[in-house]
């Protein structure tokens, strides 16, 4: 578990527990980190983007403390809840995850939650034309 410091838009500063560096990006990025005093989604490097979506987990009251095994369960929680949530509210694009995104980005897709592959190189190119997503540590299940 890592213990982070973080700072809302607003200029709150608190503290969260997370199971590791990518559980702290993939909360942060999805919105899923709130202050405790604003309830401000927008903290550390978090940035939205209008198409990718919403899910009401949230750790709040866990920066407190609390315990390890407690924030671990939160931490394995909020991680099966992001894939359960993306599964069933996301397109899944497959390897066209590059291409959609930037159709949307563009307008020139509907504008919706998408999940899909995309590697290093074309991550880096989708973060240089300001177009904003989450990577997981983890792939999902297709299925079919
Ligand atoms: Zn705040």
């Amino acid at each position: 578990m890592i213990l982070y410091k973080l700072r809302c838009s607003n200029g709150h500063d608190f503290e969260a527990w997370f199971h590791d560096s990518a559980s702290y990006s993939i909360q942060v990025d999805c919105g899923d980190v709130v202050c405790p005093f604003c309830s401000d989604t927008r903290v550390g490097k978090a940035i939205m983007a209008p198409h990718i979506g919403r899910h009401h987990l949230s750790v709040e009251g866990e920066q407190s403390g609390g315990g390890e095994r407690r924030a671990r369960e939160v931490a394995e929680h909020i991680l099966s809840g992001v894939s359960e949530q993306i599964v069933a509210n996301y397109d899944d694009v497959g390897d066209e995850f590059t291409e959609e995104a930037r159709r949307i980005h563009y307008g020139e897709a509907k504008e919706r939650g998408i999940y899909g592959e995309a590697t290093n190189e074309e991550a880096a190119e989708l973060e240089d034309e300001g177009i904003d997503f989450c990577r997981l540590p983890f792939r999902f299940r297709r299925n079919d």
